[in-house]
């Protein structure tokens, strides 16, 4: 089986700040981590290896030279192969630009049965770039997956909905995007890491190595414009209440005469 995993470097979201004139990330001395869901996917790409070693797994980044590091990571977890597509022509990649950007690396591969991504990267905060790049390469898709099973001819995945879940079957290839329920993802072990830095390498895909419509991709193939980006402002700390029901209403009707509002 051949799995392909798409990943993303994200700045630590706990320490982004916005600059407050410019509108803009502060990214200077942000440390960058794999993106959270993203290693949920890469797990599940990793167990399928594990009940099936002739499954192949290949993790695929889009994004500037450092970018590699969470590619390093990966192939510590296990991962067979890794590419860093990165290519000037890339850069201001909107999801639109960057689906077609990371559907272009992935046609370029020798096929594939399964593709996983996260659900949402906690930067850019979209989650649109997994069911783009289904729709780019014509194949089923499945969105908050927390239960997958392969059963040979296809797939069978569990698909969290807010109020309960749906049993989906889906045919191969397919993408699914993964969701923290999904599993529990493993540390890369110390052999892990040391086979990663020194037997496995990161291959990089420039914009000649993908197949992609050069008009959709970098600044110029991104419809997007973004007006303004702003630090929402803080609230207030919420008050726990606590006891019956009744002692409960008891309280907050004490709390909103405090305040005058009823
Ligand atoms: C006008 C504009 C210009 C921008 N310019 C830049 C720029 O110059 N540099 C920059 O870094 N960002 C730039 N961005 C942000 C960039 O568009 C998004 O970060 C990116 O498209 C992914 O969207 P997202 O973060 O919402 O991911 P989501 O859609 O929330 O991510 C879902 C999943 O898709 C996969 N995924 C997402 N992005 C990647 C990726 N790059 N590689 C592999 N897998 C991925 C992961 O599995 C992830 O969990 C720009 C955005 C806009 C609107």
């Amino acid at each position: 089986m051949k799995i392909v995993v798409c990943v993303k470097q994200v700045p630590d979201t706990n320490e982004v700040k916005i600059d407050p004139v410019k509108g803009t990330l502060i990214r200077d001395g942000v440390p960058s981590i794999l993106n959270p869901d993203d290693q949920h996917a890469v797990e599940e790409a990793l167990r399928i290896k594990d009940s099936n070693p002739e499954a192949h797994v290949t993790v695929i980044t889009m994004g500037p030279p450092q970018a590699k590091e969470v590619l390093l990571e990966c192939l510590a977890m296990g991962a067979d192969r890794a590419i860093l597509v990165s290519d000037r022509a890339f850069a201001g990649a909107d999801t639109w630009a960057t689906s077609e950007t990371l559907a272009g690396a992935i046609r370029r591969l020798d096929g594939y049965d399964v593709i996983f991504c996260g659900r949402q990267a906690i930067d850019g905060d979209t989650a649109q770039v997994g069911p783009q790049i289904a729709e780019r390469l014509q194949i089923p898709q499945v969105t908050y997956v927390e239960g997958f099973e392969d059963k040979g001819s296809n797939f069978v995945v569990r698909r969290q909905l807010e109020d309960g879940y749906e049993m989906v079957q889906v045919q191969k290839p397919a993408l699914f995007t993964a969701i923290q329920e999904l599993n529990e993802p493993r540390y890369a072990s110390i052999p892990g890491i040391v086979t990663a830095c020194r037997e496995k390498e990161v291959e990089v895909f420039n914009v000649d190595d993908i197949e992609v419509d050069r008009k959709q991709i970098g600044l110029e193939g991104s419809p997007t414009q973004v007006k303004r980006s702003f630090t929402p402002e803080a609230k207030g700390k919420g008050v726990m209440l606590k006891g019956s029901s009744k002692e409960m209403a008891e309280q907050l009707i004490v709390n909103l005469k405090k305040k005058h509002l009823i």
